[in-house]
């Protein structure tokens, strides 16, 4: 008799905490019993736990296979090989028919297509969670909020699948989110602490924010620099949802963020006004209601940004659809105190919730305006195009087809339409030859993708940038560029393909020679000397007789002599021809070491090149931005391995091991006297410091090195300021993302590799440096009338004219190249990426 009562007393708790559950996050809702509700999937209530990413996936498979309104698509895989997902909700028969109603939304985006019917049409919304991964209430929120469309009895459940096709993607960084869930869920303590102080509330480095590579994969729309966003937007380019929504956190103390943003300011210069001024106010009163409904406050209209089209609530803004950020204050953890009292995890999954759910509701009610603003958009696209007195643009870099081919791909990526271009030209002082550039028609459905490529703004209505005031890629890929007033290529380009490689036939030669400008020059440098094979650079031009007929090199050529090699020259030649195969180079021979013009290969100037023996420090107090961009960098566009060593255990280190040293943005006072010792030494005996943005002020304050920084002295403004401007002011005062100019010496081993002494840099700092005493020794400098895109104060671009970018400063006999702005940026900096390599191959040389 016993177990039976105690079984039923068990069921009974059981339901009563369902009920709970329910009653919290569903009140008085019914539900299909045929479909597993989380807590009996996953064995706790939603909130209780932070939800693992595989249980997350396994609870969506059990859901696509009890119900025939359910869909799982895979649509990638995270850099950890975690699946990327989109979960398909709608009724069974759309589920049945998704490719018929795909192809049919899809007529939407072709103005050229007639109008199809759009009151049959469902509305195509996407909702995105977790994109910064220790920002978890999203992921939670994409498990109730699919089990509530799939198993709710009420209307409003069934309406949503009828005219809906919603499509759930509970974690856009799986990898960063599972890196947070642990850390949440193996600090959670019985009863839970609201302590803000409990180890649970603060995640060590690198957070759960950013992916494997450290990436903030919210700035990654638009450069795609990383897997997990290429997927997405391979799939988003199959589907153009009519709405997406972007589910964040942001601090403890605050409440719930939804759109509008602040007017003007944050809004994006391309985007129809009617997105700003009409459907995001018609949508925000469904948000206002759904948390009204609840008590949960909120606030609009203030500091939230949305102009950088690298966001995931920008990006849609600019494909015809509605971009929706949703900021909820964080509990990080399971429970953390805030001025309101203490938040729940619990309290923090149902306002996303209840947005998730207020957004499908709009959706679907809004569902034929949006179908008729989708095809508007791009229809007026072309009217917009017309009007615009650049009809193309036209690019390429006749030196580096790797270069041109990334940004092609880019291009390619965001479906905007390219063109050979099939004649040489000469425009603003630039030459672009037939075969090696390319020409991007203004007038195409993606004409305000094509402005964010190529336009640059200088101009802006508000001075407060969350981010980036400038985003042109162009600029970023350091691609000679220019627009045109007319358009005229025909041969559109559909898919890339392969080049064809030139690589020397087997006969005798006295060395390989390879030009260091193209892009994987460097991973090909890398390789060979990985194999064991003597390498040389030149530092002046020289033209070779060579086996392809005569051919000029420029600085920076590498140079591989078939003696002092300790291999046969068949291997050395099948060595350097695999390396020349996978970094796509073109090599040269030459059965000669006299040059036809310039030194010869046998000259002092060429010199031997030094293999790097690289460490980057890394941990508390660092950039973890800085740091994944390094390490990205490496890995994948040049095959380097690097140790990343965190700064505790500087203890351990012997430095001598290594001749290079990183130090990206960060506070290294945590770092001994005996330590920095230990540094001294062995900077003066050789050693390189390549060192970042803010490292300098540390560098600068140990006295190892010594330059001079321009005094950070303000725009003085009224007397008299408003304590309610205040955030104006000073915001107007910081550098938040721009492009400059700058000059390069090219004939500094820094420029190696470079043709063009006019170089686009990204800043984002307010640090300022004076050149070099040593004539020779700034690089990279600002020209006297820097600025190509972006926002800065009138005192600041003063002070920025003529200004350090590069600097190398000599220590002993070795040194320290530091960078004031970051030539990594966000992966996606092709352009000034080999200046970085170029201090790591060619220190010893400056
Ligand atoms: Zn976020």
């Amino acid at each position: 008799m016993k177990r039976p009562l105690l079984y039923l007393l068990f069921a009974l708790l059981t339901f009563g905490q369902l009920e709970a559950q329910q009653d919290y996050f569903f009140p008085g809702e019914q539900f299909d019993p045929a479909i597993p509700s989380p807590k009996e999937f996953l064995g706790y209530e939603i909130g209780e736990w932070h939800t693992r990413y595989d249980k997350l996936i396994a609870y969506f498979e059990k859901l696509a296979h009890s119900s025939s309104m359910a869909e799982l698509q895979v649509i990638g895989q995270s850099h950890q090989l975690r699946p990327l997902v989109v979960l398909v909700i709608s009724n069974s028969d759309n589920i049945q028919n998704l490719e018929k109603v795909r192809l049919n939304h899809l007529q939407l985006v072709d103005p050229q297509k007639p109008l199809p019917d759009v009151s049959r049409m469902p509305a195509i919304i996407n909702l995105a969670y977790s994109v910064h991964g220790n920002e978890p209430s999203g992921g939670e929120a994409a498990i109730l909020t699919a089990y509530w469309l799939l198993a709710s009895q009420s209307e409003k459940a069934r309406e949503i699948r009828e005219n809906a096709i919603v499509m759930i993607d509970p974690a856009i960084n799986p990898d960063g989110r599972d890196r947070h869930t642990n850390w949440a869920n193996m600090h959670k303590g019985n009863p839970p602490v609201s302590d803000p102080l409990d180890r649970e509330h603060n995640e060590i480095w690198p957070s759960g924010r950013v992916n494997h590579y450290w990436f903030d994969l919210n700035r990654d729309w638009l450069p795609l620099a990383q897997i997990e966003l290429q997927s997405k937007i391979d799939w988003y380019h199959t589907w153009y949802p009519n709405v997406v929504g972007d589910f964040h956190e942001m601090g403890t103390n605050s409440t719930y963020f939804f759109e509008p943003t602040k007017p003007f300011g944050s809004e994006n210069p391309v985007v129809p006004r009617k997105n700003y001024e009409e459907i995001n106010n018609k949508f925000a009163t469904y948000f206002a209601k759904a948390l009204d409904e609840i008590g949960s406050l909120y606030w609009t209209k203030e500091v939230f940004d949305n102009s950088y089209p690298g966001y995931g609530s920008t990006y849609p803004d600019i494909q015809g659809g509605l971009g929706l950020v949703f900021e909820q204050a964080s509990s990080r953890g399971h429970i953390q105190s805030s001025q309101r009292g203490d938040i729940t995890f619990a309290f923090t999954i149902r306002n996303q919730l209840k947005t998730s759910i207020a957004t499908m509701e709009a959706g679907v009610k809004e569902r034929e305006y949006m179908h008729r603003y989708l095809r508007e958009f791009f229809q007026t696209a072309l009217t917009e195009a017309g009007k615009e007195k650049v009809k193309s643009y036209i690019f390429g870099d006749e030196f580096d087809a790797s270069r041109n081919r990334l940004f092609l791909q880019l291009l390619l990526d965001h479906k905007i339409k390219v063109y050979e271009n099939d004649r040489d030209q000469n425009l603003e002082g630039k030459s672009f030859k037939k075969g090696k550039s390319w020409v991007v028609p203004t007038s195409q459905p993606q004409y305000r993708m094509v402005r964010s490529m190529f336009e640059r703004v200088t101009e802006f209505s508000d001075s407060i940038f969350y981010d980036a005031s400038s985003w042109t890629m162009a600029l970023a890929y350091g691609l000679p560029y220019a627009g045109q007033t007319n358009f005229s290529a025909t041969k559109e380009i559909v898919t890339l393909e392969n080049t064809k490689l030139h690589f020397p036939a087997p006969e005798n030669y006295v060395a390989y020679i390879l030009d260091w400008s193209d892009y994987f020059a460097p991973k090909f440098l890398h390789q060979i000397q990985n194999a064991g094979i003597h390498v040389e650079v030149t530092s002046l031009p020289f033209t070779s007789a060579t086996d392809s007929g005569n051919k000029e090199f420029p600085a920076g050529s590498l140079i591989i002599p078939t003696a002092f090699q300790k291999m046969s020259s068949e291997e050395l030649r099948k060595h350097l021809q695999q390396a020349a195969t996978s970094s796509g180079q073109d090599v040269f021979a030459t059965k000669t070491g006299f040059s036809l013009k310039g030194i010869d290969l046998g000259s002092n100037n060429v010199t031997a090149v030094r293999k790097p023996k690289v460490i980057m420090l890394i941990g508390n107090g660092t950039s973890q931005y800085e740091a994944g961009e390094i390490w990205h960098l490496l890995d994948t566009k040049v095959g380097m391995p690097i140790t990343k060593m965190d700064i505790s255990s500087f203890n351990r280190v012997n430095l001598h091991d290594f001749n290079t040293l990183i130090l990206p943005s960060g506070f290294y006072n945590i770092l001994s006297g005996s330590q920095i010792n230990h540094l001294k030494d062995w900077l003066n005996r050789g050693g390189t410091i390549i060192s970042l943005r803010t490292a300098i002020q540390w560098l600068q304050s140990q006295e190892i090195i010594k330059e001079e920084f321009l005094s950070a002295d303000q725009e003085q403004g009224p007397e008299f300021i408003p304590f309610a401007s205040r955030r104006d002011f000073e915001g107007a005062q910081a550098i938040g993302g721009s492009v400059y100019l700058t000059r390069l010496d090219i004939t500094h081993p820094l420029g190696f590799g470079y043709r063009n002494t006019e170089l686009p840099v990204y800043r984002n700092s307010s640090i300022f440096l004076k050149p070099s005493k040593n004539k020779y020794q700034t690089p990279v400098r600002y020209t006297a009338d820097p600025l190509l895109g972006g926002y800065i104060s009138k005192a600041n671009l003063e002070k920025i004219k003529q200004s350090a970018s590069v600097i190398v400063s000599q220590v002993g006999q070795g040194r320290v190249i530091h960078f004031i702005d970051n030539p990594n940026f966000r992966g996606t900096w092709f352009g000034t990426n080999k200046l970085f390599l170029n201090a790591l191959f060619f220190a010893d040389k400056m």
